[in-house]
């Protein structure tokens, strides 16, 4: 368990671009996933705490752009969760609009972290989101998430064949995941630390180097 994500901190939510922290020096990671992907279950697993994304699902909160600082520099970044019928047109063109300005134009986005139940893996909505960050050459890191709903040979399975079907894609990687099992943390951490440059994360971050 890399002790570095534990100090993670809600910083603020934003509704458009202009509200968030500034990019230069600055780099993020962000999270993304349709509703109920286990999104917010895997922020917490993968900063060991218990609540710190519930803050994402506060009333008024859910579609706006919730930003998590590790330090002065790095962030993590939850977005809205897409594919939520229930939200009605007018807020959901709003909140998309966010979705879109931020994954378009934020220069300091290192790499999307992408999480899919392995139930239902590759559904419409994220292949429209691989697709959009294969255009803007994004890395994309996939979490085959709820891991533990199967046993571990039809989980190996889904990881296969949802590699086999990504094969084409440039710079998108996948892995098991459960939050539940705590199972995957390590290698997600491994690929947060090469997004947000961190050489020395089993010391407690660079400034303990
Ligand atoms: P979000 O809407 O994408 O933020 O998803 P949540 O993290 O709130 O999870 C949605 C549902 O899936 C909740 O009922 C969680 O308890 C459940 N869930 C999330 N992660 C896991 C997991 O690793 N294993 C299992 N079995 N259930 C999970």
């Amino acid at each position: 368990m890399n002790p570095y994500y534990q100090r993670a901190e809600f910083l603020l939510s934003a509704a458009r671009l202009s509200q968030l922290p500034p990019y230069e020096d600055a780099r993020e990671v962000a999270f993304a996933g349709r509703s109920n992907s286990g999104k917010s279950s895997a922020l917490n697993a993968i900063c060991n705490r218990r609540a710190l994304a519930r803050t994402s699902k506060t009333p008024g909160r859910t579609q706006l752009i919730n930003v998590f600082a590790l330090d002065d520099q790095r962030r993590l970044v939850d977005l809205p969760g897409y594919g939520f019928a229930k939200v009605a047109l007018p807020i959901k063109a709003q909140w998309q609009g966010v979705l879109t300005d931020y994954i378009e134009k934020r220069e300091c986005l290192a790499g999307i972290v992408l999480m899919m139940d392995i139930r239902h893996p590759m559904k419409d909505l994220d292949m429209q989101m691989l697709d959009w960050c294969q255009a803007l050459e994004l890395p994309v890191h996939i979490l085959l998430t709820k891991a533990d709903k199967l046993k571990r040979g039809p989980a190996s399975q889904v990881l296969f064949k949802v590699r086999r079907a990504l094969a084409e894609y440039d710079a998108v990687t996948v892995q098991l995941f459960s939050a539940l099992k705590r199972q995957g943390i390590d290698a997600c951490h491994d690929q947060l630390d090469a997004w947000l440059d961190l050489e020395h994360p089993d010391t407690g971050g660079p400034e303990s180097a």
